[in-house]
């Protein structure tokens, strides 16, 4: 029967497939309608079942007719040693199945396996910013040609939250679409370790080594996670320099930059021989690209005002925007549909900041300020002369004394101790801008507005 498949099979895959997936697996039973075969490991069963399960249940139906049932078997360590085969016997650790249950696929009905790379993040759905171009850029290039050795290894680093796992995932939606011969494998550092771990327990370690050197692109989840771990980090290091040399293409992503990464120097040393891009954090109007971009793929409707107004409190972390969004919906659900207005917008946002400001303060609009125009915050208050800095330093006393009561003096201290004068000069020379200067008038009104937004006091 099995021969049968095969033939269905080499038909239907191209010959290196053929050869690596389909030739090592072994039949070693077959009960009335119910095949079992035997793969070498349990990531080659998930490769099969990742890849080729259309060809499988295709191949099944034309030996045994639509009632075929496939079971899968674990080869172990003691087989290859000529022991008795045992079905119970899968690789230990938390990553395996119930060891009695070996792997089944009852007709076409089989919950699938989650796969490693779901299609849900790609290039077209991660917003571009100053913040992820490099990144962005060089996760594309290796997508669009992974066998271009001058990024490899690409590892991409950034703190949580701001998009390495989506750009990681990305690059191998892309291949995989674009390249659909090439094996593209996606995996955490901690799975790659338990993975380990459970072959050590299992004398399979080899097997598991040969079988993620079968790999074309390999796709390593925060490599933070080998900190530590000195065996992982040896295992690693032999993979990454056969996958190198045979010009295998490696992304990986980190928490840190590859220098602060604490593992053995001749592994951070090779993590630096490709390119290495950072993430960092988003600016406003980023983030309401982001935020836009998510709402309406959930089909949410949310005016600019309070788009702005949750952007503004969350600064550093893109799934926490997402976190807000998701809680708007359930919210609006609850209440009958309405729609998302700054109330409801500013109660969501309560369980994910700890301050949303009730008053106007001149820190908020120092704050404000310095984002929008990409200063750090100290700048405001320090004797820089350079140009843009110091209009944002005018523009931010003329805001403040706008929106709050503080005296002149008071102004100046807040700035850097600057005198009662200099602040009543800046004040003047902002007004006498906003007559004349259209773009000064429009950075004040947007000022304005997100300053108020920052509030929830509407404009
Ligand atoms: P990390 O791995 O860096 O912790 P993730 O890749 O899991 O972060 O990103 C967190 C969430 O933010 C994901 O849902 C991702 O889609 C989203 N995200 C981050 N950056 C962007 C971006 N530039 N455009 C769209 N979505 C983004
Ligand atoms: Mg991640």
């Amino acid at each position: 029967v099995w021969d049968n498949c095969l033939q269905t099979i080499r038909h239907s895959v191209d010959p290196q497939s053929y050869q690596t997936w389909f030739v090592p697996i072994r039949p070693v039973a077959l009960n009335s309608n119910e095949l079992t075969i035997q793969v070498p490991h349990r990531l080659f069963y998930e490769f099969l079942e990742e890849h080729y399960i259309d060809v499988l249940k295709l191949s099944l139906q034309h030996a045994l007719g639509t009632a075929g049932r496939l079971q899968y078997r674990i080869k172990t360590a003691r087989q290859e040693n000529g022991q008795a085969p045992s079905t119970s016997k899968t690789p230990r650790g938390h990553q395996s199945p119930p060891p009695s249950n070996p792997f089944v696929i009852p007709g076409m009905t089989r919950p699938r396996i989650e796969s490693n790379l779901d299609g849900k993040y790609t290039f077209d759905n991660f917003i571009e910013g100053d913040c992820n171009s490099l990144a962005r850029n060089a996760a594309k290039a290796v997508a669009d040609n992974p066998s271009n050795t001058a990024f490899n290894p690409l590892v991409i680093h950034g703190p949580v939250g701001l998009g390495k796992t989506h750009l990681l995932k990305a690059v191998g939606n892309r291949i995989t679409e674009k390249y659909p011969n090439k094996s593209v494998l996606y995996v955490t550092t901690d799975t790659f370790t338990s993975q380990l771990v459970s072959s050590i327990g299992n004398n399979s370690t080899n097997d598991l080594v040969n079988w993620y050197q079968n790999v074309d692109v390999l796709l390593v989840d925060d490599i933070q996670q080998l900190i530590n771990r000195k065996k992982t980090q040896d295992v690693f290091f032999n993979l990454f320099n056969v996958l190198r040399q045979n010009q295998k293409a490696i992304v990986m992503t980190c928490d840190r930059p590859i220098i602060e990464l604490d593992i053995e120097e001749r592994l951070r040393s090779r993590f630096q021989w490709g390119l290495t891009a950072d993430l960092s954090a988003p600016a406003l109007e980023t983030r309401m690209a982001i935020l836009a971009s998510k709402a309406s793929a959930n089909q949410v409707d949310m005016s600019p005002q309070v788009m702005e107004f949750i952007c503004y409190h969350i600064q550093n972390n893109i799934r926490q925007l997402e976190g807000v969004l998701n809680n708007l919906v359930l919210h609006r659900g609850v209440n009958n549909n309405k729609e998302i207005d700054l109330e409801l917008a500013r109660q969501v946002l309560k369980n994910f900041v700890t301050e949303i400001n009730k008053e106007i303060t001149p820190e908020v609009i120092q704050r404000t300020v310095a984002e929008y125009y990409n200063l750090d915050v100290e700048k405001l208050a320090s004797a820089t002369r350079r140009r843009h800095v110091v209009l944002a330093r005018q523009i931010s006393m003329f805001l403040v004394k706008q929106f709050t009561d503080q005296s002149l003096k008071g102004i100046g201290r807040l700035f850097g101790g600057r005198d009662h004068a200099t602040v009543i000069y800046s004040i003047k020379t902002v007004k006498d801008l906003m007559e004349t200067n259209d773009d000064i008038r429009k950075d004040l009104e947007d000022l304005e507005r997100r300053i108020r937004a920052g509030h929830g006091e509407g404009s």
